[in-house]
């Protein structure tokens, strides 16, 4: 999950509309006469004359904040926090000046882009100038201690340090049950000096929402969704209980067969999937655990990885080639990086062609020359995947370390979406350059990767042969869907549920850990088998906890790139079982798409839903029907077994440490 990262996760609205409703004899001002031109100014001329301002300054804060992010150290640090600072203070000015409007007459367009104005960032800032610069102190500080987190072990010469990328091969590959809680935790110790920073982050955040009108930083977080914060909230929650049958389904295969493969006490905790054993540093994809969970080993399993694998090795000789024979040490280390670098390109070159099959225009020659394909060996990056609009006029870049593998492979599908997102929505004013919520951002990718791995497309670009899919294919090919996808669901939802409850104080700084584990107990049945106490600050683990990214998007996301992909297979004239529609070269389904990305923000998500879907709710029932067999299948699997488990905080007595809810 990986994503537009900016620090301040810049929700940038606004509208087209404002600068059109700018009458032709009333030009809006020029930026440098923007103190004396206020007084005069409409609504509407005000919100033209921030959409120019603003899209003056952002090439500048986006470039300190690539620089940060791909050059970590002090001084970037000081760049980016400089720069965010000044950003921040403008914003609040513009909100500030955006004040003298209310109640006044003004154009649908300029009330919506001066709603989305107040939302523009998801770290509002205190008026007052210290504590505006103590914020983004922090935040610049969290994120370095994020990238640049190592977690090191021994003494002298044999110290020895592993990074993030490093720590999760080890749960990815290793099914030794002590080296996995090495890893796990190792990367853990990283978050712990982060607990003062995070506490000090939300009370100053606070602080800005409640300047800007609203009870605090979480409310201000669900109020970016065209209905109130409340239904917002109850509308994950009804979401959530339609997916949750599968995912509990699901959660009790795995448990069985974890317990299978570790031992009836080791492969389990209270019923819960012990946290280090899923192959993921944060349980949210459980799709490194193949090797266990496959349900049938001799069918097809529609693994990309081991053909990325090869195209890499024939890269690798490739380059090898070229030098010649005998190729000392640093000949081969050079070859093996001119490789990584080509296969990276490769992959980015076929999941371009995917969007390009529907008629989308191909990403422009900067974003091969900008963009970051592997890890640079000579300095500390942020790995964490994201996609960059640099300037609103087409210098677009992506910033990952790939490596030949599947997860890297839809990562980058993913991202692509953010870019052809942005090339989309440029033309929008820059109030409306944004996804119609933020959960529609996160999902144009992935409904390309569902699209991406049915068996039709898979065979047209040869990765697959061309034999008919037996039943035995399509549960394998739907259990590597589900691992990723249902697994991720109660994950998406959990994390922000944890940090509505610091905001809004239901969460006090002294339970930050208890009410972390609490919540994923209760959403995604993971525990830690060892105790987690208050030394420890395992929310800030996670990239978008130092990153203050809101998270329910990547939820919402996993809802509707389901719904994405059904509007856009019934517009391909598609007939069949929702899971094997590939809409790939569908010019009819890609213009319906692209219409969709260029609206921006400049409708409620409502009216541009209903164009894609016919439907203006968001609705599970894809993701269902997409996964019926599966579910079947799962059931037939479980048969007999008590699924379920019992949350710590709902467990009054010892004998409660047994699962519940026996099913059927
Ligand atoms: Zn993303």
């Amino acid at each position: 999950m990986k994503h537009r990262q900016l620090l301040l996760a810049i929700a940038i609205g606004g509208s087209l509309i404002a600068l059109s409703a700018c009458k032709k004899d009333e030009p809006a001002p020029a930026a440098d006469a923007k103190t004396s031109a206020a007084k005069s100014e409409t609504a509407d001329q005000f919100i033209a004359r921030v959409n120019e301002e603003y899209r003056e300054m952002y090439p500048e804060m986006t470039a300190s904040q690539w620089l940060s992010n791909t050059y970590i150290n002090d001084d970037t640090q000081l760049l980016e926090s400089k720069y965010n600072e000044r950003f921040l203070a403008q914003l609040n000015s513009w909100i500030e000046e955006a004040r003298k409007f209310e109640g006044q007459k003004m154009s649908p367009q300029t009330a919506r882009a001066i709603q989305l104005l107040k939302l523009m960032t998801s770290m509002p800032a205190p008026k007052d100038p210290d504590k505006l610069a103590e914020l983004t102190r922090i935040a610049s500080r969290m994120g370095g201690m994020y990238g640049a987190g190592k977690y090191c072990t021994g003494e002298g010469d044999a110290k020895k340090c592993r990074d993030l990328g490093q720590l999760e091969d080890v749960l990815r590959k290793s099914r030794d049950y002590d080296a996995q809680l090495d890893a796990w935790q190792g990367w853990h110790s990283v978050a712990q000096p982060m607990r003062a920073d995070y506490t000090r982050f939300a009370e100053l955040v606070n602080e800005g929402a409640k300047e800007l009108g609203y009870a605090d930083t979480g409310e201000m977080w669900r109020s970016g969704y065209d209905m109130t914060p409340a239904e917002m909230s109850a509308e994950t929650d009804r979401l959530w209980g339609q997916v949750k049958p599968l995912y509990e389904q699901l959660h009790c295969y795995t448990r069985t067969k974890l317990q299978a493969t570790y031992g009836a006490d080791k492969g389990q905790v209270n019923g819960m999937l012990p946290a280090h054993l899923t192959g993921n540093m944060w349980q949210q994809d459980w799709g490194n655990l193949w090797d266990i969970l496959q349900p049938y080993k001799n069918a097809p399993d529609a693994n990309i990885s081991d053909a990325l694998q090869t195209q890499y090795q024939d890269d690798y000789a490739k380059e090898l080639a070229k030098v010649g024979p005998a190729p000392n040490t640093t000949q081969l280390f050079e070859a093996e990086r001119a490789a990584q670098l080509v296969v990276s390109k490769q992959m980015t070159e076929r999941a371009q062609d995917f969007y390009v099959s529907l008629g989308m225009p191909r990403l422009p020659k900067s974003y091969w020359e900008k963009t970051q394909f592997i890890k640079p060996l000579d300095r500390d990056v942020v790995c964490h995947a994201s996609a960059w609009d640099m300037n609103m006029a087409g210098d677009v870049r992506t910033k990952m370390c790939i490596k030949p593998n599947e997860e890297d492979f839809t990562t980058i599908y993913h991202e692509l979406g953010h870019v052809y997102y942005y090339l989309a929505y440029n033309k929008q004013p820059p109030l409306f350059q944004n996804g119609a919520h933020d959960g529609f951002h996160e999902a144009i990718g992935d409904t390309m990767v569902l699209a991406m791995m049915t068996p039709e497309y898979q065979h047209s670009i040869g990765l697959i042969g061309n034999e008919p899919q037996s039943h035995d294919a399509l549960i394998n090919t739907q259990m590597r869907m589900a691992l990723a996808k249902v697994s991720f669901m109660p994950f998406g939802l959990m994390i922000d549920r944890w940090r509505w409850g610091v905001f809004d104080g239901s969460i006090k700084p002294t339970d930050y850990n208890k009410a972390w584990w609490d919540l994923k107990a209760k959403y995604q049945g993971v525990a830690p088998v060892t105790a987690r106490g208050e030394d420890y600050f395992d929310a800030g683990a996670k990239y978008h906890v130092p990153g203050n990214t809101p998270y329910t998007r990547y939820f919402l996301s996993h809802i509707l790139q389901f719904q994405f992909y059904k509007g856009l297979c019934d517009a391909s004239g598609y007939k069949g079982p929702l899971y094997n529609c590939s809409f790939y070269g569908n010019k009819v389904a890609g213009q319906r798409y692209w219409a969709m990305l260029e609206k921006g923000a400049s409708q409620p998500w409502q009216a541009t839903l209903k164009e894609v879907t016919g439907s203006d709710k968001m609705d599970a029932s894809a993701v269902l029907e997409y996964f019926a067999p599966l579910q079947d299948w799962l059931k037939q699997q479980n048969e007999g077994q008590t699924c379920g488990w019992t949350p710590p905080a709902e467990n009054t007595s010892a004998a409660a440490a047994t699962p519940a809810r026996k099913q059927r």
